[in-house]
């Protein structure tokens, strides 16, 4: 008799999110408000497992992040390594993000999703002005005044640094401080035990947190707004299948479709949670049992990336700022363009990836090229949706760069990323 092949996370993720998403459209419209739909199921059952899951993801991250760092830059030992790869991984990540805001721009550029908008068709929201930090501060943040401190705000670039420092001084050591060496492998060993524990739980999580943020989402306020939503999704498609795709195969000559087979189950993690942060154990594990990319470069880069490229991100921007000017009737100049793309560029760097902050960080390049930021206002009632499929794909430009510069650097076991 055949055996049945069990289906794979993927495979259950993806129905989860299916199924999950179903649901909450249905309860949003045919289970009428009240005690058991707000009280018992959309702000008990679902948040409170929901929300549970991605504690259980961030729990893992610091503690992870800290230790494999350690292990990682411990195991390369010189710093000459260590600082090539580092230039390498910034160098493309800067790239990339630039390219996405490129490619947003010429999207929303020719769709025009600004033109006939009436200002009062589209719902607004409260915009609170953030306060952007100084990027001289941004800077100076990234060396941490106190590592405990950086570690307990789950500060990820202070993290990094201290990590790095602790990691290569290890390596310098050598056998004199062998006890304290063995105690970060062995916790390193005991977190991405746990990260695989965790993970056992992701297609419950992901059905509630899905079926929650669907039976809250207004549908209506989509119809003014298709035009954007649909040039910012095609910027990000662009961006996701075919420029990570190409650079991939450039680069590395692996199969760009296997690629995103082996990583859909990530993708469809940070689609759910709408955070980097979060994803950033699921991606590791995944990078490395998968496709045999050496835990001692994903993770440094996966942590850095989930901080500094946000390649989704800096889409929406692109397409946010067109919209908005359209929308004021402010024309553009291409020297204002240039400064978006530099702005936007720059504007992830030092924020944490979690939910919203794009819309935070939009701000800033509004402001570059004085447009107002109340125009924030007409695109926050849509933009939890983007901000999912924008976070999908921030992590996946991680993951490409980590998979190229780990190749380059031959720490990558192609024969793990071929098997099927
Ligand atoms: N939610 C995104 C992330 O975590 C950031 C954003 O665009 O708001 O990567």
């Amino acid at each position: 008799m055949k055996e049945k092949k069990k289906p794979g996370l993927s495979t259950i993720i993806f129905i989860s999110l299916i199924s999950g998403a179903l649901l909450g459209v249905l309860i949003h419209y045919y289970v009428p408000s009240g005690y058991f739909k707000d009280t018992i199921l959309v702000g008990g059952i679902f948040y409170v497992v929901g929300q549970g899951f991605i504690r259980l993801m961030q729990m893992l991250v610091v503690p992870l992040v800290f230790c494999s760092l350690v292990c990682g830059s411990m195991a390369i030992g010189d710093t000459k390594t260590l600082g090539k790869v580092g230039v390498k991984t910034i160098g493309f990540y800067l790239c990339t993000t630039a390219l996405a805001v490129c490619v947003a721009l010429a999207t929303a550029l020719v769709v025009n999703p600004g033109h006939g908008i009436a200002l009062d068709a589209v719902e607004k929201s409260e915009v609170t002005a953030a306060e952007t930090a100084k990027f001289a501060d941004t800077l100076l943040n990234i060396i941490p005044k106190n590592p405990i401190g950086a570690m307990a705000n789950g500060d990820m670039l202070p993290t990094i640094v201290f990590a790095l420092f602790v990691g290569v001084l290890l390596a310098k050591l050598g056998g004199k401080a062998s006890t304290v060496s063995n105690f970060f492998s062995q916790f390193n060993d005991l977190m991405m035990e746990m990260t695989m524990a965790v993970m056992k739980l992701a297609p419950i999580g992901v059905f509630c947190l899905i079926a929650k943020t669907f039976s809250e989402i207004g549908f209506s306020a989509f119809l003014p707004m298709l035009k954007y939503m649909g040039s910012v999704t095609f910027a990000l498609a662009v961006q996701c299948f075919i420029v990570y795709q190409i650079l991939l195969f450039v680069f590395t000559r692996l199969n760009p479709m296997k690629f995103l087979k082996k990583f859909a189950p990530v993708m469809m993690f940070a689609f759910t949670t709408a955070t980097s942060n979060a994803t950033i154990p699921m991606s590791i594990d995944t990078l490395s049992k998968k496709m045999g990319v050496s835990k001692k470069i994903s993770s440094f880069t996966i942590p850095l990336g989930a901080t500094v490229n946000m390649d989704g991100t800096s889409i929406m921007q692109g397409v946010a700022v067109i919209f908005i000017a359209q929308v004021y009737g402010i024309s553009l100049t291409p020297a204002q363009l240039l400064t978006v793309v530099a702005t936007a560029t720059i504007a992830s760097i030092g924020t944490a990836g979690v939910p919203s902050v794009g819309l935070v960080t939009l701000a800033m390049v509004l402001n570059s090229v004085g447009l107002p930021t109340e125009g924030i206002a007409l695109i926050m009632g849509i933009d939890r949706i983007l901000d999912m499929m924008r976070t999908a794909v921030n992590i996946t430009g991680d993951a490409v760069c980590t998979t190229i510069v780990s190749y380059q650097n031959k720490s990558m076991d192609v024969n793990v990323f071929k098997e099927s």
